[in-house]
This record gives structure tokens, C-alpha cells and sequence, in this order.
């Protein structure tokens, strides 16, 4: 299913991201993962290996997971698009909505545990784009049986270090929801 999935995303011409990206990046983990995380959109790493957080924001995010007892094979990741916005821009609103019906199948493929948005343009995609990431960080709340827990973007903590302390405590209480399906 998320190989289908994935294989749509890789053929997509739904948004004139396609016409810029060089590799779409649909996600990447297992399909039983109790974790998702979602992020923003690929950056030019993520664009050239067509893998999500491969760059200098996806090492940093694998130590946080490490500092917060979680490692990749626990998680799912992906983002709110799964193509490259030209420099870096944020994703612009018709592009996430062309895009949701992909995150809409894996979210319901997966069925996982929990979601975590990271940053703020995830957050105001999934959530309410009204809400402030430095209010809502580290908080659950659940939404049509699914629960979320926004955090802050690993990019941030590159630039923000006394953000990455924060993610990892916000990180750590990922852990009572990474339970396999099996133990449901
Ligand atoms: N930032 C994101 O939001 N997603 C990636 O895949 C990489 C960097
Ligand atoms: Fe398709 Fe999403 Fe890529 Fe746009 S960003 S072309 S909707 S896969």
C-alpha cells in the first residue's frame, strides 16, 4: 500500500512543484510504525537522494531521536509535500492541498499511534493556522481519534541551539505511544 502510494507521489504531476523537484520524496519507514513524523517539505539533500531528512536538519533530528530513546526504524517520515518549494520557500497553500491526499493514504495506511508535526507550516497545514508552535510544542491533543504532538522543526535547533534540549524533552514523551500494533 504505502509502495503504491509512494509509486503515485513519484509520477505526480498534481502541482508545479513536479516541475522543479529532481526526485520526489515520498517518506520512508515501516508501515506498521506507531510513529509519524511530518514535517515541512524536502530540502535540496532530501531532493537529491529523494529521501526525507537527509540533510543537515534529518542528522540532527536522528540524534534528538537518539537523546529521546527513538531511533529511525521506529518512525515514519514524511512532509506536508513531497516535492522540493524552489529555495526553500514554505509550501504554498494550493500546493499542500494537492499534496493531502497522499499524507491522508499514509496516515491511513500506517493508522499510527501518533503524529508529529514538526514546525510551523506543518502544524498550520494539520492542526490550525492559527496556532504558534512555541505555544503548542510538546502538546497532544487529539483530533477525529488521532493523536498529535506539534514540535519545534529540527532546522530550527540548527540555527536555535537552545531549541534542540527542547525537542528531545518534547521527543521523550513520544515514548508510551511506541508500542507495535501487535500490542494495540
Ligand atoms: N526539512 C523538512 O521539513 N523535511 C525534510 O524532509 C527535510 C528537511
Ligand atoms: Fe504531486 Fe505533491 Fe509533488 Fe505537488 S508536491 S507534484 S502534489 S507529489
Amino acid at each position: 500500500m504505502l509502495d503504491e502510494i509512494a509509486e503515485q507521489i513519484t509520477a505526480c504531476e498534481k502541482c508545479a512543484l513536479c516541475r522543479s523537484r529532481t526526485h520526489a520524496v515520498p517518506g520512508e519507514g515501516a508501515e506498521d510504525a506507531a510513529i509519524m513524523l511530518i514535517g515541512e517539505g524536502p530540502g535540496a539533500r532530501e531532493d537529491e537522494q529523494g529521501r526525507p531528512f537527509v540533510g543537515p536538519a534529518g542528522q540532527l533530528l536522528n540524534q534528538l531521536l537518539l537523546q529521546a530513546g527513538l531511533r529511525r526504524p521506529d518512525v515514519f517520515i514524511t512532509n506536508i509535500v513531497k516535492c522540493r518549494p524552489p529555495g526553500n520557500r514554505d509550501p504554498l497553500p494550493e500546493e499542500i492541498a494537492a499534496c493531502h491526499e497522499y499524507l491522508m493514504g499514509q496516515i491511513a495506511t500506517i493508522n499510527p499511534n501518533v503524529i508529529c508535526v514538526l514546525g510551523r507550516p506543518a502544524l498550520h497545514a494539520l492542526i490550525d493556522p492559527t496556532l504558534s508552535i512555541s505555544r503548542e510544542h510538546g502538546v497532544p491533543r487529539v483530533i477525529d481519534g488521532i493523536t498529535y504532538v506539534p514540535l519545534y522543526h529540527p532546522a530550527a535547533a540548527l540555527h536555535q541551539q537552545s531549541l534542540g534540549p527542547i525537542l528531545v524533552e518534547d521527543m521523550k514523551r513520544l515514548a508510551p505511544f511506541l508500542r507495535r500494533r501487535a500490542d494495540r
